[in-house]
């Protein structure tokens, strides 16, 4: 539908639960050494542990620092969370909300996304908000329902003025750690049917803004493609951001 030429590009790399802080460290200092040249924002996820370290080795470069997840009260007695304002505080500008990993194995439902959401707009953070529909669901039919169903249950009931900073990320589950990507058509129509819908619930401006992120099997030999599509407007990498040569190379096919 639209043209992605105002929207700028974000190669964002989850580490999931990987990496010690001496090798967050490594990486971090390596990503910003080989992406400098990049017009793209370039984001990483490590632990929760390895956040401040990275943070310190980042400081004053051009690589943002992400949460993997985020719990949405901001201080009381919640064992074992960690809420926006800190985050914020260790210099997070990005936290990753709704992961399907976290919607499979720990209880994530459409409502604590929303209030994820709206905890990390509060402290200032993007949420980079990812949906995508499974095997099953896709077999059915229903990828475009499932996806913008997610999308909007994680969005009610906030105003669009508030979403200025919001990243959504269309991550089809069965593409996640398997090996298997969407083609690079079939990702595109889905961009398009979010962008659609975005425009539709919240005006031509906030759709034209807003960034799609696809993330499934991202590689190097498939990120050209993928981030050529004109609603693509850039990668949520898993599995190739542990390797520094996969996602400075994934960064470099960026528009
Ligand atoms: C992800 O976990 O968000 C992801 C896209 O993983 P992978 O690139 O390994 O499929």
């Amino acid at each position: 539908m639209t043209k992605t030429s105002t929207r700028r590009q974000v190669i964002a790399g989850n580490w999931k639960l990987h990496n010690t802080l001496a090798q967050s460290t490594e990486l971090a200092r390596t990503l910003h050494e080989r992406t400098l040249k990049t017009t793209a924002e370039v984001v990483v996820a490590p632990v929760f542990t390895a956040l401040t370290t990275v943070a310190d080795t980042l400081r004053g470069s051009h690589v943002a620092l992400s949460a993997q997840d985020v719990y949405f009260q901001d201080k009381g007695a919640f064992t074992g969370q960690v809420s926006a304002p800190l985050l914020a505080d260790v210099g997070c500008t990005y936290c990753i909300v709704g992961h399907s990993e976290r919607r499979q194995f720990f209880g994530e439902t459409d409502e604590t996304v929303r209030k994820k959401v709206r905890a990390l707009l509060a402290a200032g953070i993007a949420p980079i908000l990812c949906i995508g529909e499974s095997l099953e669901q896709r077999d059915q039919g229903a990828t475009v329902g499932v996806s913008v169903g997610q999308l909007a249950a994680g969005l009610a009931g906030i105003e669009t003025s508030a979403l200025a900073k919001l990243v959504i990320a269309y991550e089809p589950v069965w593409a996640i750690g398997t090996g298997k990507t969407a083609t690079p058509d079939d990702a595109q129509s889905v961009h398009a049917a979010i962008r659609a819908y975005l425009k539709y619930e919240r005006g031509d401006a906030f759709a034209a803004s807003t960034r799609v992120l696809y993330g499934g099997s991202v590689k190097a030999d498939n990120a050209k493609e993928l981030l050529g599509q004109p609603d693509i407007d850039g990668a949520l990498v898993g599995g190739a951001s542990l390797v520094a040569d996969q996602f400075v190379a994934i960064v470099a096919a960026a528009r």
